[in-house]
């Protein structure tokens, strides 16, 4: 199976399945927006929770908040928004379709890394055991050529794109001789900017309507209250402001599912730091990051830093964890030093200080800012992605199976009656309700145990427990294991220390050695 056709199915399965739903579907869906569905919005609700604990009760010195989406126009001028949130966007003419000049270019530079890879993937099968891979891509000409043509075109891209310079832009498209995948043409049009940023009305247009935008970003948020965050929770440098919330941005290409959406959630982080200790500090924010990401036992192998060819207006320093999708490589998150950017121009357009006086230096200054910002919807993806797994089993038979991290699984645990009479419905239901509290739990009596497995193994329940004759009699239940279906009987009263154990965030957040 190829990997697009793998992402394929795992965007059917995500509906069929009720994780997600394109929006308003029975007008034909909304373009790059969509909606969770009941498995989809407990994955997602887990997944915050283990960012918001590991953040938030995990670092003494990081406080929530929870802002609005409207914020004073004044907000994006001085957050340079309005001005510098654009991305450069191209035309096909025969196709009419637009995509984004610099991920047409990107797209073209991630072929050569494949072109390369397999050039190295095909001389290790040649030359077995003795493989020396370094050499290899040192001396081969088919390796040096490729990295030539690649680093070429990298450099003029890095550039054109600092200096905004749309014309080199097209002119790299062209020389790369990059064609529109729908029409297969070279038939460009100009590079233009285009503003992200959803702006509507408040207020009756009568009296006077303001135009506000809809947050691109919920850093901004954060920014504006820090003095009140700082002041009310008596907080000292080094300290951060955690947040999670709905962000929109008018994406040019929304495609690839909840990847690229044009509404989505962000859970973001602000540091504030001393001035001059931010390089510090964002080294150590990557590798926190990292470590939580890894954390979820998905392999190392798939995650990789990509520093950024062309950092954003308010930013010294910047790089992406990205994870391999089955399309590639792509940022999951950012980690960027900001420097004073953001409180010094809001100092500036709001004529209020935004400095905070340091008791160990006896000095004042405005805070650097180191951010740790993380998309929910490209998380979801990610978890979603790693965790789906088709299996031949030795029955001949298959299954498809969702092995998510215990912790972060919708459902916990799935309560079973072997048939639907006998007493077993009653006797599951006490279950049910022995376990609810503190777990999501489903309960299922419909067609054979088998299906009821299948089903479950679909939505990635980690534990289904049925209760059978002897249940009644011993007051036993089995306990069948999602990733191993190893059956084990299990007695009812040492149910929920199991089911704690396994599914605990413990045993991530000791990962994390916080
Ligand atoms: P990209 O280059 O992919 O457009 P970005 O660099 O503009 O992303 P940031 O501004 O750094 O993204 O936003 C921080 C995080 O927010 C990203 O790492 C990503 O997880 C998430 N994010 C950004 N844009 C979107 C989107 N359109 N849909 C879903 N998630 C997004």
């Amino acid at each position: 199976m190829t990997q697009e056709e793998l992402f394929k199915k795992l965007v059917a399965h995500c509906k069929e399945y009720g994780f997600v739903f394109p929006s308003s579907e029975i007008y034909d869906g909304l373009g790059a927006v969509y909606d969770y569905g009941q498995n989809g919005v407990e994955l997602k609700n887990n997944i915050k929770r283990y960012w918001w604990d590991s953040m938030v009760k995990l670092h003494e010195n990081i406080v929530g908040l929870d802002a609005s989406i409207f914020m004073h126009p004044k907000t994006w001028e001085a957050s340079g928004h309005v001005s510098a949130f654009n991305d450069p966007l191209i035309d096909n003419k025969d196709s009419k379709k637009r995509y984004r000049a610099d991920v047409l270019i990107e797209d073209w530079m991630a072929k050569i890394d494949e072109k390369i890879e397999k050039e190295v993937a095909k001389a290790r099968k040649r030359f077995g055991e003795s493989f020396d891979e370094e050499k290899f891509r040192a001396t081969s000409p088919r390796v040096q050529e490729e990295l030539a043509k690649r680093e070429a075109v990298h450099t003029r891209f890095a550039k054109a794109m600092n200096d905004n310079d749309f014309v080199e832009l097209r002119q790299i498209i062209l020389d790369c001789e990059i064609a529109c995948p729908i029409s297969g043409t070279r038939n460009w049009t100009e590079v233009r900017q285009f503003n992200l940023m959803f702006s509507t009305q408040m207020g009756s247009t009568a009296d006077g309507a303001n135009t506000i935008y809809l947050r691109p970003e919920t850093a901004q948020g954060i920014f504006v209250n820090f003095l009140n965050v700082q002041k009310t929770g008596r907080m000292k440098i080094p300290f951060g402001i955690a947040q999670i919330g709905k962000a929109f941005r008018n994406e040019i290409v929304a495609r690839q599912f909840v990847f690229r959406m044009r509404e989505f959630e962000q859970m973001e982080m602000q540091f504030f730091v001393r001035p001059g200790t931010e390089m510090q500090w964002w080294n150590e924010w990557k590798n926190t990051r990292m470590a939580w990401h890894r954390a979820l036992g998905f392999g190392d192998e798939n995650y990789q830093f990509h520093d950024h060819d062309k950092l954003a207006h308010y930013a010294n320093a910047a790089t992406d964890i990205e994870y391999k999708f089955p399309f590639g490589f792509k940022e999951v998150e950012g980690i960027h030093s900001r420097t004073d950017f953001d409180l010094s121009n809001h100092q500036k357009f709001s004529g209020k200080k935004m400095t905070y006086f340091d008791p160990e230096t006896g000095e004042s200054y405005v805070p650097y800012v180191v951010e740790t910002s993380i998309g929910v919807d490209r998380m979801f993806l990610q978890v979603m992605s790693a965790a789906y797994t088709e299996e031949k089993l030795e029955s001949g038979d298959s299954r498809i199976v969702l092995k998510f991290p215990a912790a972060l699984a919708p459902v916990k645990v799935a309560v079973l009656p072997l048939v639907k009479k006998d007493g077993m419905p009653e006797k599951a239901q006490e279950i049910v309700n022995l376990l609810k509290y503190d777990f999501n739990v489903a309960y299922e009596e419909k067609d054979s145990v088998g299906k009821r497995y299948r089903r479950q193994d679909a939505i990635g329940t980690p534990f289904c427990v049925t209760v059978d004759g002897q249940t009644l009699e011993d007051n036993t239940v089995t306990v069948r294991h999602r990733d191993t279906m190893e059956q084990v009987r299990v007695s009812i009263d040492k149910l929920h220390a199991m089911v704690e154990e396994e599914c605990s965030y413990r045993k991530l957040y000791k990962k994390l050695n916080l």
